[in-house]
């Protein structure tokens, strides 16, 4: 899409977020001086530029520690000049004159409100903890029920894109600040598509600009320990019971719902929640004992994490102070890798195999280890995915089968709801899945909430179910064409012909590859990646808010109602980095440009 049409398409987006602006920036702009921000602190931000694509030129900075009541903490350990102290006294002006909504967000957690629904939880995972947590920040009494007795995440960090954390802040602006303070931003580097055999860029794209566009904090990662330590604080140890598992559940005649355990133990509540994950034991008692056909993806993923640069070794093929994550493409394969910080590289190898991990390829005596196969079956692509792979422990490669649920929309029996995987799973192409749970616990709460003297629970339920389906539903598809797109993506024309095709035909395909003649797929692919990426972008890390209605546009942004916009600050809340804006862009002319 070329700027002219960009501009045109997003000046109705534009007033939108003047009105944001008015409500809850503009007040912070009379103050008319900078203020410094802590390390933590994320700061409001918007353009002043005509294109809406365009970096930051004004910064009008709220201090989140002032507003939080904190010391600003003593940069590098050094003493604050006088100018530093002058800011202070500035920030306590900026806390004095701070909108009465910004205020409302920072308040404490309520005490239990009796008269909101008493909320149960089966399930304490990332849809769980959030989900309680949710409900618990809007003064509901909440129960969780967690089947492990201790956690044992799968697959190391976790990507939170700019909508997970926006619906994050939207919950609770404490969380979203102890996420910010314990990741490691990638959103702010050059992201991308590569062809996985030359390590060249097949396309770039900018994952900042939804979040400048919308007051939005930037991808991060971070461990997935951190996350669910981060959520249980939020909900408490003591509203979640390790080691129960919920086995059923009973509706009572005073319209209320029992959950009993395995152990026979009955616990009351007014709704009861589904979050026990893709293969739920509530979702198939709330379809009549129908089994919920799991959709293999058609892909293993082997994922680790590596130790890559400093402080461990020098990086040779990428710097990761200058790119975040790349998917390198391939026919049958691809592997997605991501800096994760602390000089560590988390990648994801999907390998296409037959369901049940019965890879005759996998599992042939031949491999000691899932390393020596990944190096094997990676063996003639770009020496950026063989370093990493070479400097993987080798007991580190874990091993899991890619599945997602087809969309339905049955999350709702009487008072009883799903929530996260169990209700909406997706493949995890755009890490999105704990980013949708994260988007419908803020919904589920905000319904639940409405529910003085405990009525109109069930509509609540329905009304939450509405606003969240299609949003899940569109992820849900982008999630498999990603997919999709990742594996039939070929460089050149005769690149790895297909199987059946008679012996002299591959001939024929291999001697046309070695003319190395651009794809027309993947000429085509890029032409309509370059036109659709930014509005994908814009979708998936916003939901294009204030443009679209709410039940489309998911529920990433609160902006001006339960958040406040936020950016962070290269060099102040981000790192600084040696990018310009033409690093992100692709040059040339689109279909083969570089
Ligand atoms: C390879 C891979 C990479 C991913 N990367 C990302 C990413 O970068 N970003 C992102 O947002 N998402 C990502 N996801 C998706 C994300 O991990 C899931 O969507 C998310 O963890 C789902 O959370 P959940 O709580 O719904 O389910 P689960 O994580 O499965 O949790 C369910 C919990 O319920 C418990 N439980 C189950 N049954 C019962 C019962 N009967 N009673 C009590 N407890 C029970 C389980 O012990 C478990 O703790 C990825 C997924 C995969 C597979």
């Amino acid at each position: 899409m070329s700027t002219k049409w960009r501009d045109i398409f997003f000046q109705s987006r534009m007033f939108s977020c003047m009105e944001t602006f008015t409500r809850t920036i503009a007040p912070q702009a009379r103050v008319r001086r900078r203020v410094s921000t802590s390390t933590t602190a994320t700061c409001c931000s918007y353009s002043n530029s005509t294109s809406y694509l365009r970096p930051l030129r004004s910064m009008m900075m709220i201090n989140s520690s002032s507003v939080v009541g904190k010391k600003m903490p003593q940069q590098n350990g050094r003493r604050r000049s006088s100018s530093q102290q002058q800011r202070t006294t500035n920030e306590i002006k900026v806390k004095a004159e701070m909108p009465a909504d910004i205020a409302y967000m920072r308040k404490e957690t309520p005490p239990v409100n009796k008269n909101l629904p008493k909320v149960l939880v089966a399930g304490g995972g990332i849809a769980g903890l959030i989900t309680a947590a949710a409900c618990k920040r809007k003064g509901m009494e909440v129960t969780v029920f967690e089947k492990v007795v201790k956690y044992k995440p799968f697959g190391g960090p976790i990507q939170l894109q700019c909508n997970s954390q926006g619906a994050l802040d939207s919950i609770d602006p404490k969380m979203a600040e102890e996420v910010f303070t314990r990741g490691t931003i990638t959103g702010d580097r050059v992201n991308g598509l590569l062809d996985g055999v030359s390590g060249e860029w097949f396309y770039r794209f900018d994952t900042r600009q939804p979040c400048f566009m919308n007051g939005l904090p930037l991808t991060l990662v971070l461990s997935r320990y951190d996350l669910l330590d981060i959520l249980r604080e939020g909900v408490g140890d003591e509203n979640i019971m390790m080691g129960t598992i919920v086995d059923s559940y009973e509706h009572t005649k005073d319209g209320k719902v029992v959950a009993t355990l395995t152990d026979g133990t009955k616990y009351e509540g007014d709704v009861l929640i589904g979050c026990d994950g893709i293969r739920s034991k509530i979702r198939k008692q709330m379809r009549n004992g129908e089994e919920t056909k799991l959709a293999y993806a058609g892909y293993a993923v082997y994922t680790a994490v590596c130790n890559y640069s400093q402080p461990f070794r020098e990086p040779e093929h990428t710097d990761p102070t200058k790119v975040g994550y790349q998917v390198f493409l391939g026919p049958k394969q691809y592997f997605v890798s991501s800096d994760v910080g602390d000089g560590q590289q988390q990648y994801y190898a999907f390998l296409e195999v037959p369901e049940g991990n019965n890879d005759v390829y996998a599992s042939c005596d031949d491999w000691a280890n899932y390393k020596e196969m990944l190096l094997d079956r990676f063996g003639s692509w770009a020496p950026a995915v063989k370093e990493r792979l070479e400097c993987t422990r080798p007991e580190d490669i874990e091993l899991r089968d890619v599945c997602d649920v087809l969309p339905d929309p049955r999350w709702v029996h009487r008072n009883v709801a799903l929530l996260g995987d169990s209700a909406h799973a997706v493949q995890p192409n755009l890490g999105q899945g704990g980013g949708q749970a994260i988007e419908s616990a803020y919904v589920l709460a905000d319904e639940l909430s409405k529910c003085e003297g405990k009525k109109g629970i069930e509509l609540a339920l329905m009304k939450y179910a509405t606003r969240r389906f299609l949003r899940t539903s569109s992820i849900h598809g982008l999630s498999r064409f990603s997919s999709l797109m990742n594996t039939v993506y070929r460089r050149y024309l005769g690149d790895e012909p297909y199987d059946w095709y008679p012996e002299p035909v591959k001939k024929f395909w291999a001697n046309v590859a070695k003319l190395k003649i651009p794809h027309p797929g993947s000429v085509m692919g890029q032409i309509v990646l370059m036109g659709s990426m930014p509005v994908i972008l814009e979708y998936v890390g916003a939901g294009f808010f204030g443009f679209l209605p709410e039940w489309l546009a998911g529920a990433a942004t609160g902006n001006g109602k339960d958040r406040v916009p936020r950016n962070q600050v290269p060099g102040v809340s981000a790192p600084l980095r040696d990018l310009k804006p033409d690093d992100f862009k692709m040059k040339g002319f689109p279909g083969i440009a570089k």
